[in-house]
């Protein structure tokens, strides 16, 4: 008797052990496909250089996202796409490199569920916004998403005043995703910002447009010496549901720009 329990349950752990091995069911090749495209597009754009990365909640669980192997965006194909879990583990590295930061997105995905995509950058024209009191905030439609304005991540608050700026651990991660709430971008103090959307098309759509959004915004208070008309609440309200069906348009000439 006691030898056939201990059979069961050696069977049983067998099988759990031979499940979580598995990990997650492989994700939708439509959304590994939009991935790739995403890292080329972002880097085509200006957004990303040798430096950023974008990742997709997966699809099929919600415990998992999509993210590629250290390297430069603009070079991601397929096969580079590996699996995370909310921790920053890969499932399967089999010896890549990984993202320094992939605690950015681990964390936001664990802190906020409706989050499906996310780009971390060192977007250019952004900077100068993490580093002065001037505010970024919506200087046209194209950019209504970014609302009243952004939160800026101060790494000291939680890495205190000799870190090396970047994200590299959870602790530092989950501070940036309790900062993030629920704007669609926080800024990060002398180092980029994080961009956060329901898609991969919609994030790729606001981190471009938040680069371009500071470009204009920096030119007009320039050229009005620093007296400049936002777009007010409900403006911005009101232009991100025009905009948001209409996204797919600039994804198709982006994605045939990046080719
Ligand atoms: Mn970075």
């Amino acid at each position: 008797m006691y030898k056939c329990f201990s059979l069961a349950a050696v069977a049983a752990l067998a099988l759990a052990t031979a499940a979580a091995a598995q990990g997650p069911p492989a994700p939708d090749p439509a959304l590994v496909d939009d991935l790739v495209a995403a890292n080329h597009i972002l880097s085509s754009e200006g957004v990303v250089d040798g430096f950023g990365h974008v990742s997709a909640r997966h699809d099929k669980d919600p415990r998992y996202f999509l993210l590629a192997r250290s390297m430069a965006p603009g070079l991601v194909t397929k096969s580079d796409i590996l699996v995370f879990d909310l921790d920053g583990n890969a499932v399967a590295a089999d010896g890549a490199a990984l993202y320094l930061e992939r605690f950015i997105h681990s964390e936001i995905y664990k802190a906020h569920p409706e989050v499906k995509a996310v780009v971390h950058s060192h977007s250019p024209s952004v900077i100068p916004f993490g580093v002065t009191a001037v505010p970024l905030r919506p200087i046209y439609h194209m950019s209504s998403f970014l609302g009243t304005g952004v939160p800026i991540f101060e790494i000291r608050g939680a890495g205190g005043d000799a870190t090396d700026m970047l994200v590299r651990n959870a602790t530092l991660g989950a501070a940036l995703a309790k900062d993030l709430g629920h704007s669609s971008v926080i800024l990060m103090r002398g180092h980029g910002d994080v961009v956060v959307g329901d898609t991969v098309k919609q994030v790729v759509f606001r981190a471009i447009y938040t680069e371009v959004n500071a470009r204009l915004e920096a030119e007009a208070l320039r050229l009005g010496d620093g007296k400049v008309t936002f777009l007010n609440d409900q403006e911005a309200a009101a232009s991100g549901a025009t905009n948001a069906p209409l996204v797919g348009r600039a994804w198709d000439l982006w994605k045939a720009k990046a080719k």
